[in-house]
């Protein structure tokens, strides 16, 4: 498919803001494709060319602004300066190519393929000369590209496409399209967890929902409850188990084949060879996909800060070095799929008892503390030794209920001790004064609402020099303004924050303000992004539940 014609179809999408009206514009697009194109159309329908929770192309504005000036041999301080004007780079890129005189001749028309190849080559360059081999991978397509054609592939490479596009649109577009049921593509995306890949079973007419080992599946989360109590009344049987302060992997095995994931299905199999090896060792099935949390260990297995386990997530290079140094435990709760069958169906008390019997217990692989309590008493003693061993609480679970992938169903209850932390997108700053003026030493944070960020207060408290510095290092690349000492930044990194009290407040555009808010840890992009961050329903319900705890 050419580009031009994906494009025409952003236009229309941009133009309205009518649900139906996208959803049909979309359906028609994606019915119209070749079949070798429909995987990479729907992708880029939604403005990505990896998978949800997949590899992230990772360009800063800085670089995308090079190859504008590159390109169009405008001065970097023209693009700038468009960029001010316009707020957007896709913008800036397709009026200053419009100014250049243009040299149609000889221009080949851009392909759907040729765009979302290039831009998939992205993330897999590094070393050196790293930087100029994606200026010129950008910078070819963009010398090809039409004035348009060049708004909409900057855009796609910042991950700022302002088209509308999210994912319950795409689902009932790909149901109209190829006549299928919305709830059917939703459950077929809960275990792919690929929307390219759920358009072409639906344009098959295969859509299923199975899974297949190698392939991650979206993980069950977890909602809250005010109280133990409440949690163990909600269900007729239930177990307890520990919350671990840690990292939930999804481990899939076939023969010796391990491969590991992250909650965002990311794989992240190389930062844990150690963990392969132990499934290789210690699990008696030829096929099965689990899941536990891995917890940094100390020599005597006692169970360390979170921030100490985020260094072995974040070592890309020198693993087997980091593995000695920061050796990990995992926690297994989980069943999915064992030799051939799928467990998501069944209730807890089948993946629990399965699981049981093909894990090998060993200090550093063992499964999770579980306990099915008779009594109120026996529960309370079990989440206390949880919080004694720094852990967070329990999760309670109902033992009758199957996996559910993608959702917070209310299956898994969490009870912690201290008031639910917020995951919030740092969108500012202000640099600090005097010995900290290096440093952007405040952070101004807010939650998502829909596809947009909206303030909800600022926390200069709980950061560490060490802190202070590693953020700079990440927010800096990612200034958009600066008014004085305050700057503004695109929203990609996303902080934990704990606080004393939730406060209503006027002061700030989500209505909400956080009282004594501090820094809890730095998310690591693995971990959690913007998209996972709470949103302003959710800080409503937590203001509510505190009421109902006081
Ligand atoms: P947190 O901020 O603590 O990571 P969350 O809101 O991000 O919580 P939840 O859905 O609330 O995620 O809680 C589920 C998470 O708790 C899982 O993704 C997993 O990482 C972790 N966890 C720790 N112990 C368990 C356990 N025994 N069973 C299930 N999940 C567990």
């Amino acid at each position: 498919m050419r580009y031009a014609k994906l494009v025409e179809c952003y236009e229309k999408l941009e133009k309205t803001t009518k649900k139906l009206e996208k959803r049909d514009i979309l359906a028609g697009l994606y019915r119209d494709c070749e079949e070798d194109d429909l995987y990479r159309v729907t992708l880029l329908s939604m403005g990505a060319v990896f998978s949800a929770g997949g590899l992230e192309l990772g360009i800063a504005e800085e670089t995308i602004k090079r190859v504008i000036a590159k390109v169009t041999g405008a001065g970097e301080a023209d693009v700038t300066k468009k960029f001010k004007e316009t707020g957007d780079l896709g913008l800036a890129a397709e009026q200053l190519l419009k100014n250049k005189k243009q040299e149609t001749l000889g221009r080949k028309d851009l392909t759907v393929e040729k765009v979302f190849e290039n831009l998939r080559k992205l993330p897999e360059i590094s070393g050196t000369g790293s930087q100029d081999k994606k200026i010129l991978l950008i910078a070819e397509l963009l010398s090809s590209a039409s004035p348009k054609e060049a708004r909409y592939i900057m855009r796609t490479v910042l991950g700022e496409m302002r088209v509308g596009v999210a994912a319950g649109l795409v689902r009932d577009a790909l149901a109209k399209a190829f006549e299928q049921n919305s709830e059917d593509i939703e459950k077929c995306f809960d275990v792919i967890g690929d929307y390219g890949r759920v358009a072409q079973l639906a344009a098959e007419g295969k859509l299923h929902a199975e899974i297949t080992v190698g392939m991650p599946v979206r993980v069950m989360l977890a909602d809250r409850s005010p109280g133990l109590k409440e949690a163990l009344d909600e269900f007729e049987k239930a177990a307890a188990e520990w919350k671990y302060d840690g990292f939930r992997i999804q481990g899939h095995k076939s023969g010796n084949k391990i491969k590991i994931f992250s909650r965002r299905m990311e794989d992240v199999t190389n930062q844990f060879p150690d963990i392969a090896k132990w499934a290789r060792e210690n699990i008696k099935a030829k096929e099965c996909i689990i899941e536990g949390e891995a917890l940094a260990v100390d020599k005597n297995l006692k169970p360390l800060p979170f921030q100490v386990l985020s260094r072995r997530i974040q070592r890309k290079y020198d693993i087997e070095k980091t593995v000695k140094e920061i050796p990990v435990q995992i926690n297994l709760f989980e069943l999915l799929y064992l030799n051939g069958v799928s467990y998501m169906n069944k209730p807890l008390s089948d993946r629990w008892n399965a699981l049981k019997k093909i894990i090998k217990e060993t200090d550093h692989f063992r499964l999770a503390d579980h306990i099915e309590p008779k009594s109120y008493e026996e529960a309370e003693k079990f989440y206390k030794r949880s919080l004694a061993m720094q852990q967070e609480g329990v999760i309670v679970k109902n033992l009758d209920a199957h996996y559910q992938p993608g959702k917070r169903v209310g299956f898994w209850l969490k009870v912690k001790e201290i008031l639910e932390p917020l995951d919030l997108v740092v969108v500012g700053g202000e640099w600090g004064e005097g010995k900290r003026a290096r440093w952007i030493g405040s952070l101004i944070l807010a939650a998502r609402h829909g596809n947009e960020f909206v303030e909800t207060g600022r926390m200069a408290s709980g950061l560490t020099e060490q802190q202070m510095e590693d953020l700079t290092k990440k927010l800096k690349p990612l200034i958009t303004e600066e008014h004085g000492k305050i700057v503004k930044v695109k929203p990609e990194i996303v902080v934990e924050v704990g606080y004393e009290e939730i406060q209503r407040s006027p002061k700030y555009p989500s209505g909400y303000a956080l009282r004594f808010p501090r820094l809890l840890r730095i998310r690591e992009k693995e971990d959690k992004g913007p998209k996972d961050a709470n949103t302003v329903a959710d800080i409503e319900k937590f203001f509510r539940m505190q009421g109902r705890k006081k």
